[in-house]
């Protein structure tokens, strides 16, 4: 098992108090120790040659510079970001209820970047795919033969809110690493307090469609640990039309919710936060016949968990690589083919992670099965052939339903059970401890050590 993996698995388990002999027997029962990368280096090579431009290093932007550095033979690669630090996005949850430590989900950018590969440290403002350059704010314009876009995605203000006022009456967002640290102070405030407590998605797509529930679930089963559930009342706002659209979980999903006792509101769409007096403004949308109705209405709440909209980063629309360059269209993506993931219109351009159009959830999960698809469509493209790998839409969400229990969701395109986590043994349909230990103790370090060096 790779060095850093080991290492971290062990200095958890010493953490949480479990036995770490224990563990693996049972990750190894359920198939999972199969997942870990392992130092295979070379399974792929090319020697096609082309200078190399990839926009963002987050969990896409890396783990491509990483794979695109191994199997080519003569690489020659820039990767622009102007972060200090690579964050464990996923890990957010666990930082806004109390399993992780905030220092926990991060390391330096500059020990992340792949080895070879030139890190500038600046932000792109401007694309011009027909000139193949790219411009960014301290460093000038770049040039390229072959462009990565991984600038994930922008998360912008909801009416009464911006990030700074994060956390202002009791208002919080686990989709900011700030966020998340006062998320976990404000719930268990909430808890001993008691109150309404208004958890919301949103109408865009956005990261982990998974995250707003999983901290609602875990926000009650707070309340139950402390033995003060009954003071609490709980509501769910969706924008969607259902909870959950992937057939195979959402009946136990629902069926939660119902044993809970928390109300799903759907068709619910947030309007604005008036954190002065605790208030939602919600619009509800139903359709009658052709036509759509927005009947606004306001809730009240003591603690509000609400999901921010998201859209592709501004700059990505007004180079002209989106459906659409209307900055007032929210449902703005940079377009790729969904299966190849090259970009529609400039082929020497590849794009995958958040920022993409591929009708699919927005996680790491996904990403981990994109890479090396997308890496060895972009060397055929060097090398002046058909890009012919395809992705079938896999996505992952691991649905944290209690301290202890995961729903560990995963499927493709059609919306189908797609199985990589050999939890052979177990009824995936339903929460499983395995998949929490999956979640808790493997997941992360999976992230760190294997997908961002280009090996899982
Ligand atoms: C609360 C939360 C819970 C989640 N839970 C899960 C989960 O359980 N499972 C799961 O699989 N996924 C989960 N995710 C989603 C997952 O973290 C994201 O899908 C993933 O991180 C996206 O990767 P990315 O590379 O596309 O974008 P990011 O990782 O966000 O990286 C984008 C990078 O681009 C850089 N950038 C931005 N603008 C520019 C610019 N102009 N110029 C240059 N660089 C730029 C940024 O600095 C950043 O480094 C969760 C996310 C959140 C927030």
């Amino acid at each position: 098992m790779i060095n850093g993996i080991d290492s971290q698995m062990t200095s958890s388990f010493a953490k949480m108090g479990i036995d770490r002999r224990h563990f693996l027997k049972a990750m190894a029962a359920a198939g999972v120790l199969t997942l870990l990368p392992s130092n295979d280096a070379k399974a792929f090579s090319s020697k096609a040659k082309g200078k190399i431009v990839v926009v963002g290093g987050g969990a896409a932007g890396i783990s491509m510079a990483a794979r695109l550095q191994r199997w080519l033979d003569e690489p020659d690669i820039t990767l622009i970001d102007p972060s200090d630090r690579q964050f464990y996005q996923p890990g957010f949850t666990l930082i806004a209820s109390g399993v992780y430590t905030p220092d926990e989900v991060w390391k330096e950018q500059k020990n992340c970047i792949p080895k070879g590969v030139k890190w500038v440290k600046d932000s792109v403002k401007a694309i011009d795919p027909v000139m193949n350059q790219v411009s960014t704010n301290k460093n000038g314009s770049l040039s390229y033969d072959f462009l990565v876009l991984t600038p994930g995605l922008q998360i912008n203000n909801i009416e009464g809110i911006t990030r700074e006022t994060l956390g202002e009456g009791n208002a919080h967002t686990i989709y900011d690493f700030e966020g998340a640290q006062k998320t976990w102070k404000a719930m268990q405030e909430f808890v001993r307090k008691g109150g309404r407590g208004i958890f919301t998605d949103t109408f865009t797509k956005h990261k982990c469609g998974g995250a707003p529930k999983k901290i609602c679930l875990l926000t009650e089963h707070q309340a139950r640990k402390q033995k003060k559930r009954e003071n609490l009342q709980l509501d769910f706002f969706t924008a969607s039309k259902q909870l959950y659209d992937v057939p195979l979980y959402t009946p136990r999903l629902l069926e939660i919710y119902k044993e809970r006792n928390i109300p799903i509101n759907l068709l619910t769409r947030v309007k604005g936060i008036d954190t002065l007096s605790k208030t939602v403004h919600f619009e509800k949308i139903e359709t009658v016949g052709e036509e759509k109705r927005y009947t606004p209405f306001t809730e009240s709440y003591d603690f509000l968990h609400f999901t921010p909209p998201m859209t592709a980063p501004d700059f990505t629309r007004e180079s002209s690589l989106c459906n659409t360059d209307d900055m007032s269209e929210p449902q703005a993506w940079i377009t790729v083919d969904k299966h190849t993931m090259v970009h529609t219109k400039y082929s020497n351009i590849v794009s995958l992670g958040d920022c993409a159009n591929m009708p699919t959830s927005k996680t790491s999960a996904a990403i981990r099965k994109q890479v090396p698809l997308a890496a060895k469509n972009l060397i055929s493209l060097m090398e002046g052939k058909e890009p012919v790998e395809k992705y079938n839409g896999y996505a992952a969400c691991p649905i944290v339903t209690d301290y202890g229990h995961v729903l560990l969701c995963e499927f493709d395109y059609d919306k189908k059970q797609d199985s990589t986590f050999p939890f052979s043994l177990l009824d995936v349909s339903k929460e499983q401890w395995a998949a929490w230990l999956l979640k808790v103790y493997i997941l992360k370090p999976l992230y760190f050590y294997g997908m961002l060096n280009g090996r899982a």
